[in-house]
């Protein structure tokens, strides 16, 4: 495993689309697996691959309760809104509200090339949301709801 360099806010690989992974082979789980490794040396609790300048569809996230792993996730259902508090590991040291679903519902693929769905409230259902976004060239940033709004 090794750490990924990640990239950051004026980097235009994280405004351009990711393509469908169509096969799951060995680079692929050894993208997985340094995307892993890369998110917790950064103690976040989400990553795509676009951040580690690679535009295929793969997500890693843990928000505390075990790593998650979706290969081409799309979210499929969503329920409530609620105002979150944003950050992302390629806008150091800023964060931001950004109105999101309290409930998000994704459907992927597992490393086994297995369809699973992964659902969620609050916490996980942004970030399930989030790193899906990245992989469209969405930064949450995109979405912040200015201050003096609230
Ligand atoms: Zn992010």
């Amino acid at each position: 495993m090794a750490i990924r360099k990640i990239r950051v806010k004026d980097d235009e690989i994280l405004r351009k689309k990711s393509k469908d992974v169509k096969e799951i082979n060995e680079k692929i789980t050894t993208l997985l697996d340094d995307m892993a490794e890369t998110m917790y040396d950064a103690e976040g609790v989400g990553l795509a691959a676009p951040q580690v300048g690679v535009l295929k569809k793969l997500v890693v996230i843990d928000v505390g309760d075990g790593l998650i792993e979706l290969i081409n996730p799309v979210v499929v259902e969503t329920r409530g809104e609620k105002i979150f508090n944003e950050a992302c590991l390629s806008v150091p040291g800023e964060s931001g509200n950004v109105l999101r679903p309290e409930y998000a519902k994704v459907e992927a693929l597992n490393r086994k090339g297995e369809k699973i769905f992964v659902e969620g409230e609050n916490v996980l259902a942004v970030a399930l949301c989030h790193e899906t976004e990245h992989l469209d060239g969405i930064l949450y940033i995109d979405k912040v709801i200015p201050d003096d709004e609230n």
